[in-house]
């Protein structure tokens, strides 16, 4: 996997070693595991999806922005299965993660537990506001799209932080938004295709 993230243009060897460390596996259900390693999203019930390698490394490194980010405190808005918060865990000393659909955290904390991580902390709550109390963050990261980012958010994104995440409805792009001493910067990316961030909380 790692060998094709290179060849898929995947340059951070810090990212690269993390995506490496982790057992992809471990994240899908199991009649799926044999298909961990493909680039492909791929379900993790509830209607969410695994992102693909591909997507993590290319997030993951564009939030590192080649090692000028520092990462010392992360906000991760879906948590999903965990496996993009697991290497987000590599990369950055402290992750705070959120995600809406309870049953779906369950499942991850008692995995990421398993794993031995022990630098993150999840929330079940409806990541659109953050999470303030935490913050600022150095990187955050969104996995689900969102057509505008809530000012909130921004607010909660530190002096020289970087957020990532897709942008827009049917047609979707990476985003960066660079907290410079100017104001907020942002590009646009790759065109992508995540599953839309949904408002509230499902308990069960
Ligand atoms: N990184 C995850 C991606 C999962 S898909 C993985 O690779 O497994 C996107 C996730 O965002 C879903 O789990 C979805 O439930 C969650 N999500 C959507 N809207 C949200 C919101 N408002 N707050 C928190 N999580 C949200």
């Amino acid at each position: 996997m790692v060998e094709r993230l290179r060849e898929q243009g995947v340059r951070d060897e810090v990212v690269l070693a993390a995506m490496g460390s982790i057992p992809r596996h471990l994240f899908v259900e199991e009649a799926l595991a044999s298909r961990a390693y493909e680039d492909v999203a791929l379900p993790i019930n509830y209607g969410q999806t695994i992102s693909s390698p591909w997507i993590v490394g290319r997030m993951s490194e564009l939030l590192r922005n080649n090692g000028d980010n520092l990462l010392r405190k992360v906000l991760e808005i879906g948590t999903g299965c965990g496996y993009q918060t697991a290497v987000l865990a590599k990369i950055a000393n402290e992750v705070y993660s959120i995600e809406r659909i309870g049953p779906l955290l369950t499942r991850t904390r008692i995995r990421l537990r398993e794993l031995g991580i022990r630098n993150i902390y999840l929330k079940h709550a409806d990541g659109m506001r953050g999470l303030s109390e935490a913050g600022p963050f150095d990187g955050i990261m969104m996995t689900a799209v969102i057509p505008e980012i809530p000012e909130i958010l921004l607010e909660q994104l530190a002096m020289g932080g970087r957020m990532v995440f897709p942008k827009g409805n049917k047609q979707q792009y990476l985003c960066v938004i660079d907290h410079t001493a100017e104001g907020f910067v942002e590009t646009i990316l790759d065109e992508v295709m995540f599953v839309p961030i949904l408002p509230g909380i499902i308990n069960r």
